[in-house]
C-alpha cells in the first residue's frame, strides 16, 4: 500500500502504518491540549491511542493466524486511522472457515477486555456498569478506559455490515444455506440498510461521527456488492464469447523450426498440438525456447510439448474456465467442444475482456447519471 511505513513484523507478517495515521495522533494531541493545557495529559492521550492500536493489531493478528490454519497467508497488516486491515491472500471458500476467521478478530478484544477486568478486580478496582458508562476520555483510570474501548471495538466490529467482521459473519451464515454470490448480495443489502439507518439517526441527533460511520459502511457494502457483481458477470458468460478463434496449430511431427516460423510471423506464443481435430498437448513458448537451446530446431514438436494440459469446453462458464486456466500453470489452454478443438483461452484475453466489461459498465453508469435529474 502506498504512503505506508513498515513498523515491524509479527508472526512473520509485516505491519505497516499509513501516513494518515499521524494525522490521528496530531488530532489527539491538539484535542487533549485544548482540554487541559498540560503536556503530560496530551502525551498520556497519545499513549492511550497507541495502546488501543496495539489492541487493533492483535485483533488483525487473530484473523491472520486463524486464516493461516486453513493454509491462507496474509500479505500484510496496515494501520489506518479508522482501524486495521489484515490483507489476506484470499477468503476461505468454506463458509464455516470464513466464519471462524471473521470471528477470531473480535474474540481477541473480548479476551483483552476480560483480562483487563480480572486485573482491575485483582487491584480491587473492578468497574461497575455506571463507571463503564461514564468513562471519561481525558484523565480517568487508564485500564478501565482500555477495557471499555476494547468492548466498543467488539460492538462495532460485530455490526452485521461490510466491511466490518459482522458482515462476513452474516455472509458466512447465509452461505451455508444459499449460493455464495446471493449470500454476499443479501449481506450487502443488510449493510446498506444499516448505513441508511445510521445516517438517519446521525442527522436527527446532529452526530457527525454517526454520519461518518454511515458513509464508511455504505461504501464497504457497495464495494463488496460490486465485487460479487463482477464475479457473477464472469460466471454468466460462456467461454466461447471470450476464446480466441484465430490461431495456428502444430502437429506432433512438425519440427520446432515451423513453430519458430509461426512465432516470427505473428503474435501467438503457445500452440495447440493436434492430430486432426484432436488435441494432443500444447507447445508453450518457454518449452520451445528451452528445447531449441538444448537440442536445436530439427527436433519434432512431440518431444518438446506439454501433454498434461487441461482443456475446457466452449460452453463452460468463464468463471470455472478461468479457475482451470489459473490452476494449469499455463498462459493458454485449448477450448474443445464435443472432442474437437474450437479455440484457445488465454489469460491476457480474459484480462482484456474484464477491462472492456468494466469500461462498458462505467459508461452505462455515466449515462444513468446524465439521465437522472
Ligand atoms: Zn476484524
Amino acid at each position: 500500500m502506498r504512503w505506508s511505513w513498515r513498523i515491524g513484523k509479527l508472526a512473520g507478517i509485516n505491519v505497516y502504518m499509513h501516513a494518515t495515521f499521524l494525522l490521528l495522533i496530531l488530532f489527539i494531541l491538539v484535542a487533549y491540549w485544548t482540554e487541559g493545557h498540560s503536556l503530560s495529559l496530551a502525551l498520556s492521550g497519545v499513549l492511550f491511542v497507541l495502546v488501543i492500536f496495539g489492541c487493533i493489531v492483535l485483533h488483525e493478528l487473530g484473523h491472520a493466524l486463524t486464516a493461516r490454519r486453513y493454509g491462507i497467508q496474509t500479505r500484510d497488516i496496515v494501520l489506518l486511522p479508522i482501524g486495521g486491515v489484515a490483507r489476506l491472500e484470499r477468503m476461505p471458500e468454506d463458509p464455516r472457515q470464513e466464519l471462524r476467521v471473521a470471528l477470531a478478530g473480535p474474540a481477541v478484544n473480548v479476551l483483552i477486555a476480560g483480562a483487563l477486568f480480572l486485573l482491575l478486580a485483582l487491584l480491587g478496582r473492578a468497574p461497575g456498569w455506571k463507571e463503564m458508562e461514564d468513562v471519561r476520555w481525558v484523565g480517568g483510570n487508564f485500564l478501565t478506559k482500555l477495557m471499555v474501548t476494547n468492548l466498543w471495538l467488539v460492538g462495532f466490529n460485530v455490526l452485521p455490515a461490510f466491511p466490518m467482521d459482522g458482515g462476513r459473519v452474516l455472509r458466512a451464515l447465509l452461505a451455508t444455506r444459499m449460493e455464495y454470490t446471493r449470500a454476499t448480495q443479501a449481506a450487502a443489502h443488510v449493510g446498506q440498510a444499516m448505513a441508511f439507518l445510521f445516517g438517519l439517526i446521525g442527522i436527527i441527533l446532529h452526530d457527525p461521527f454517526l454520519l461518518f460511520i454511515a458513509l464508511f459502511v455504505w461504501m464497504g457494502a457497495s464495494d463488496e456488492a460490486a465485487m460479487v457483481q463482477m464475479r457473477t458477470s464472469l460466471g454468466g458468460i460462456p467461454v466461447q464469447r471470450v476464446m480466441l478463434t484465430d490461431f495456428r496449430t502444430l502437429t506432433a511431427d512438425d519440427s520446432l523450426s515451423s513453430a519458430v516460423d509461426h512465432i516470427l510471423a505473428g503474435w501467438q506464443q503457445d500452440f495447440p498440438v493436434v492430430f486432426g481435430d484432436h488435441v494432443l498437448g500444447v507447445l508453450t513458448r518457454e518449452d520451445l525456447l528451452r528445447t531449441l537451446a538444448q537440442e536445436g530446431s530439427n527436433v519434432p514438436v512431440r518431444d518438446a510439448m506439454r501433454r498434461d494440459v487441461p482443456a475446457v469446453d466452449s460452453h463452460d462458464m468463464l468463471e470455472k474456465a478461468v479457475a482451470t486456466l489459473r490452476g494449469s500453470n499455463c498462459r493458454s489452454i485449448p477450448v474443445q467442444h464435443s472432442g474437437r478443438l474450437v479455440g484457445m483461452l488465454t489469460l491476457e484475453h480474459v484480462g482484456e475482456f474484464i477491462m472492456i466489461q468494466s469500461a462498458l459498465r462505467q459508461a452505462h453508469r455515466a449515462a444513468h447519471a446524465h439521465n437522472s435529474p
